[in-house]
C-alpha cells in the first residue's frame, strides 16, 4: 500500500494541504487510505453538491465514457444544445457558454462585458467594478477583479480595467457609474471572502441603477449556484434580473466545467470568433451537468434542501446561544460561514478528528458546506460534534 503522506517534491507548493489523502467518496462521506471514513461537510468547496459519486451522475457517464470523449467545438455537440436550453429555461438568461472552470468562465464574462460596451457605441466604457472581500478566480484577468490584495500580492502589474467599492455600502452606489463602467460583476454571497451575504436591499438598488445606465449587472454565481443556497440560483431569492451569471463547481458534480449565461441583447457581443475554448462544452462535461441539473430540479430536492437548512441554522443559532467562541452565524441555505473568536484552522482539526470535513473562508471564520442531499441524521451527528466542540473551546478558554 501506498503511504499516507503525499510526496511534495515533484508537485508545486501551491496548497496547504490537509494532513489526509482522500480514495474513496459516496454520498456524504469521503473515505481515506486506511479505510477511515469523514462525513464531508467541504463537498469538495461546494461543488459536489449531491454529494459523491451520485448514482444517476454516475451512470449517464459511464455510457458517455464508452461513447464519446471530445470532438471539439467545430462540430455540432447535441449535449451542449440541451444544457443550453435546460440552464435557460431555468433563469432569465437566453444563451449559453461552455467553460471548464469557474475563473474560465469569469474570464467569458469580462470579455463579452468589453465587447458589449464597443457594440452598443461606447468603446470609453472599458472598465468592470467589482467589490472588496470579492473572489472570481486565479487567471491573471480575474486575480484582478479579485478584491483582496493577498491575491494580488506578487502578481502585478495587474491586469487594468477593475475597479473595487466596498460590498453592501449604499453610498458607494455613486461610484459605479462613471462614465467608463460597462459593467459591474458580484457574489451575492462572497464565499472565499468571509460568506458575506448581500444586502437585499443594496442589490436591489445596485441592479435599478445598473439598468438605468446601461451597466451589465453580472452576477457570479460560480459558489452561489446548482441549489447550493436553497434556489437554484441565489439570484432568485434577491428579485433582481442579472444580465450575466457565471457557473461552475455545482454544475457537474466534480466534473470539471465551466459556463457564463447571458441575456440576448448581451450575448450576440460573441459571434465567431469572439471567444473559444478547445475543451469547453466537450460531451463529458455536459452529461456530467445535464446529469446534475435533472437530479437538482427533481421535485422534492429544492425544498427539501429549504428545511433542512431551516433546522439547521435554527440549530447553530442554538449553538451561538449557548457557548462563548461563536460570533455569527451567516450565509443562505447550505452555504454557512460561522464566525469564530479563535483561529478556524483550530477548529476544523478538531472536526476532522472527530471524523467531519470542514473549510475554513478567512482566518476565523468556518465555511461549512453540506451536500445538498445530507440526511436529517447527517446534520443533526454534525450539531452534535459542533456542540461537543464549542464546549471544549469554552472549557479551554481563558476569558
Ligand atoms: C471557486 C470560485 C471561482 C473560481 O473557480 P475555479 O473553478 O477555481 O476557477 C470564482 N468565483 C467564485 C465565487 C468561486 O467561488
Amino acid at each position: 500500500m501506498s503511504s499516507v503522506t503525499v510526496k511534495q517534491s515533484n508537485l508545486m507548493n501551491t496548497y496547504n494541504r490537509f494532513p489526509i489523502s482522500l480514495v474513496k467518496g459516496k454520498g456524504s462521506y469521503v473515505w481515506n487510505e486506511k479505510g477511515e471514513k469523514f462525513l464531508d461537510y467541504t463537498s469538495g468547496i461546494a461543488t459536489c453538491n449531491l454529494g459523491h459519486v451520485p448514482d444517476s451522475v454516475q451512470q449517464k457517464l459511464k455510457e458517455q465514457v464508452d461513447t464519446l470523449w471530445h470532438c471539439s467545438n467545430l462540430y455540432e455537440i447535441p449535449s451542449q444544445h440541451s444544457l443550453a436550453a435546460a440552464l435557460t429555461k431555468n433563469s432569465c438568461l437566453d444563451q449559453a457558454f461552455f467553460a471548464n472552470s469557474g475563473a474560465e468562465a469569469n474570464e467569458a464574462a469580462i470579455k463579452i462585458a468589453k465587447k458589449y460596451a464597443k457594440d452598443s457605441g461606447h468603446p470609453e466604457r472599458t472598465e468592470i467594478v467589482t467589490f472588496k472581500s470579492s473572489f472570481h478566480g486565479r487567471t491573471t484577468a480575474t486575480l484582478a477583479a479579485t478584491g483582496q490584495k493577498k491575491i494580488h500580492d506578487g502578481f502585478t502589474p495587474l491586469t487594468p480595467g477593475f475597479r473595487y467599492l466596498p460590498f453592501n455600502d449604499f453610498e458607494a452606489l455613486q461610484q459605479i457609474n462613471n462614465e467608463k463602467t460597462t459593467a459591474v460583476l458580484l457574489e451575492l454571497v462572497q464565499g472565499e471572502g468571509g460568506v458575506n451575504p448581500a444586502d437585499k436591499q443594496w442589490v436591489n438598488e445596485l441592479a435599478d441603477l445598473c439598468k438605468d445606465k446601461d451597466i451589465l449587472l453580472m452576477i457570479d454565481e460560480i459558489q452561489t449556484g446548482i441549489g447550493r443556497t436553497g434556489t437554484l440560483f441565489a439570484y432568485q431569492q434577491y428579485g433582481v434580473e442579472p444580465d450575466v451569471i457565471t457557473l461552475a463547481k455545482g454544475l457537474g458534480s466534480g466534473f470539471p466545467i465551466g459556463a457564463m449565461l447571458a441575456k440576448e441583447h448581451v450575448a450576440k457581443s460573441f459571434q465567431p470568433g469572439s471567444h473559444g475554448s478547445t475543451f469547453g462544452g466537450n460531451p463529458l462535461a455536459m452529461t456530467a451537468g445535464l446529469a446534475t441539473l435533472e437530479e437538482i430540479l427533481e421535485e422534492n430536492l429544492l425544498p427539501d434542501v429549504y428545511k433542512k437548512a431551516v433546522w439547521f441554522w435554527n440549530e447553530m443559532e442554538t449553538v451561538k446561544q449557548n457557548f462563548n467562541c461563536i460570533k455569527e452565524v451567516r450565509g443562505t441555505g447550505f452555504l454557512i460561514g460561522v464566525e469564530l473568536y479563535d483561529e478556524a484552522a483550530l477548529v476544523i482539526t478538531r472536526f476532522r478528528e472527530k471524523g467531519i470535513l470542514v473549510l475554513a473562508a478567512g482566518a476565523k471564520v468556518l465555511r461549512i458546506l453540506p451536500p445538498l442531499t445530507t440526511s436529517q441524521e447527517e446534520l443533526e451527528i454534525f450539531t452534535d460534534t459542533f456542540k461537543q466542540i464549542a464546549a471544549e473551546i469554552d472549557a479551554t478558554s481563558t476569558n
